[in-house]
């Protein structure tokens, strides 16, 4: 699949940034039927695959890649497709919830510090650390019960916390860990018409929270947080991509365009057997066929 042509569009290494110039319906000029959109994706799973093979054989790099979107965006939909044909053994998924009192104990980077991907592998972030500059900035109240010292609690400290993710992620990167940060950008009226669907389906009650109906009431206020967050940490190194979500085929097309793209950026390799040279192959191989 052509990759770049759909992914470059909503790439977000810095600069000014408004939200509302990324339209959530967007499909890139494409109208694929369903079966053609599942074939696209098809190959693009396959290629992920491959790169993910190297990824783990090489053994140098890893990929940190982070979901974030409001309710209902399609983050566990997207992750569970784009994901499906990699091997298990080198991919993780940390979902990120209300903060354990443990983890409040802590800095507000040591709870996905412990999660990071090792070399060669995958992490996926199913919310993140950017949390801490979304839905605290959105109830700032929660900042009382983060245990902070009252005289680190100022007015700048969303500006801080954002400072301090591009530096972790500068930090990252040099020591090899590639970063890769998805906003699905749903719209509210898709919003709307999935929690609909999730209350008149009585198989998809699990997934509804009265909770989120409360949080579309702050809608504004996260698109606000989530501009400023994505133009304070879009970088060359680890880029947001703004993804149209209203459509799912096209998120996922993006998605995994996106992936393949950074993996391929990273000049992976199958590395050379080191500890034994041509002749040991040679011998090793005539003494397993003269075997009986
Ligand atoms: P889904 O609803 O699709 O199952 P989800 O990611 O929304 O997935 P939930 O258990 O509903 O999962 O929500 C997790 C909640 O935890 C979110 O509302 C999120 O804003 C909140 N959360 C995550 N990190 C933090 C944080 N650092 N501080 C406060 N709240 C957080
Ligand atoms: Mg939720």
């Amino acid at each position: 699949m052509d990759v770049g042509k759909y992914v470059q569009p909503f790439r977000v290494t810095g600069g000014d940034l408004r939200l509302a110039d990324y339209d959530p319906g967007d499909t890139g000029g494409l109208a694929l039927e369903k079966k053609e959109a599942r074939e696209l994706l098809a190959s693009g799973v396959e290629l992920l695959a491959e790169l993910q093979a190297k990824l783990y054989a090489d053994d140098r790099w890893s990929l940190l890649v982070v979901f974030q979107a409001m309710d209902a965006a399609g983050k566990d939909s997207a992750i569970k497709h784009v994901m499906s044909g990699v091997n298990p053994q080198g991919c993780e998924v940390h979902p990120f919830k209300v903060p354990t009192a443990h983890e409040i104990d802590h800095d507000f980077l040591w709870r996905a510090s412990v999660q990071l991907p090792a070399r060669g592998h995958i992490g996926i972030f199913n919310r993140s650390y950017y949390e801490e500059v979304l839905v605290v900035r959105v109830h700032p109240e929660i900042l009382d019960r983060q245990k902070l010292p009252s005289g680190l609690v100022g007015s700048r400290i969303f500006k801080e916390r954002l400072e301090d993710i591009r530096s972790y992620e500068r930090y990252l990167g040099r020591n090899g860990t590639a970063i890769i940060k998805f906003f699905l950008n749903v719209s509210k009226d898709e919003q709307k018409r999935r929690f609909l669907e999730r209350i008149d389906n009585p198989e998809k009650h699990w997934k509804f929270a009265l909770g989120d109906i409360e949080e579309r009431t702050y809608w504004n206020a996260y698109m606000a947080a989530y501009e400023d967050a994505i133009r304070e940490t879009g970088t060359t190194e680890a880029p947001w991509y703004v993804v149209p979500a209203d459509k799912k085929w096209f998120t996922r097309l993006v998605v995994a365009g996106a992936i393949i793209e950074r993996l391929a950026q990273l000049g992976l390799e199958y590395p050379r057997n080191s500890e034994a040279t041509p002749q040991q192959m040679a011998a090793a191989r005539k003494a397993l066929l003269s075997e009986r």
